[in-house]
């Protein structure tokens, strides 16, 4: 009888298991990676967990271009996404909702597959709420997340250059297009600066402790 076995680890990448729900509700960020496994090659398995009241507290709207698939798995929501539902979308794809959606929560997965070799390009668009122009633009590569000990998730770590010069200028938040003066992206439900900002806090960290225990 031949015996199928999960060949054993090479080492630099031990199995781990979470509990995406425990995971979710000590989140300090949306998309944050399950396992400390974000390199190129590795199936990155991301929590989420979002809500909005149905009025003024939308989760705000934004487009996502990744040069990989994505594939999102629903663990619980009573809106649109369904429990158990499992998507692949298109790679240039929607994330979060429009203002006056209806009240929803969904806790959920977005795993990506991070290309083996070769660049890797990603993209987040602001679209005007009034016409859908493109109002700004940010294009990475994985070098956003790299460098370090620890390194970080580029799609979360695009987040500061993303969102804080729109939030920022008013100026930059006005459509070419129509003149609408877009609302501030609700960057405090994306949590991504407390990533960002812990990502460089524990790399200094990392830095003086084996500093220290290396003299
Ligand atoms: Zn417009």
């Amino acid at each position: 009888m031949t015996s199928q076995r999960i060949p054993e680890t090479t080492g630099g990448r031990e199995p781990l298991k979470a509990n995406a729900f425990e995971r979710a509700q000590i989140s300090n960020t949306q998309l944050l990676p399950l396992f400390p496994y974000v390199h190129p090659g590795a199936i990155v398995p991301c929590c989420a967990a979002f809500e909005s009241d149905g009025g003024e507290t939308d989760t705000g709207y934004f487009i996502h271009e990744n040069s990989v698939d994505e594939l999102a798995l629903c663990f619980g929501s009573n809106g649109q996404m369904r429990v158990g539902d499992v998507w692949v979308g298109p790679r240039r794809h929607g994330v979060g909702d429009w203002p006056g959606g209806d009240h929803f929560f969904a806790m959920m997965t977005v795993t990506q597959r991070q290309l083996e070799e070769g660049e890797q390009t990603e993209s987040l668009t602001f679209q005007c709420e009034a016409c859908n122009a493109e109002v700004f633009h940010y294009a990475f590569g994985q070098a956003e997340g790299e460098g370090g000990h620890f390194g970080g998730m580029a799609t979360i770590m695009a987040g500061d250059p993303f969102v804080l010069p729109y939030n920022g200028s008013e100026e930059m938040r006005t459509c070419k297009s129509c003149g609408h003066v877009n609302k501030i992206f609700p960057y405090w439900i994306w949590g991504w600066g407390n990533y960002i900002r812990n990502t460089r806090i524990v790399e200094n960290a990392w830095n003086t402790l084996t500093k220290e225990t290396t003299k």
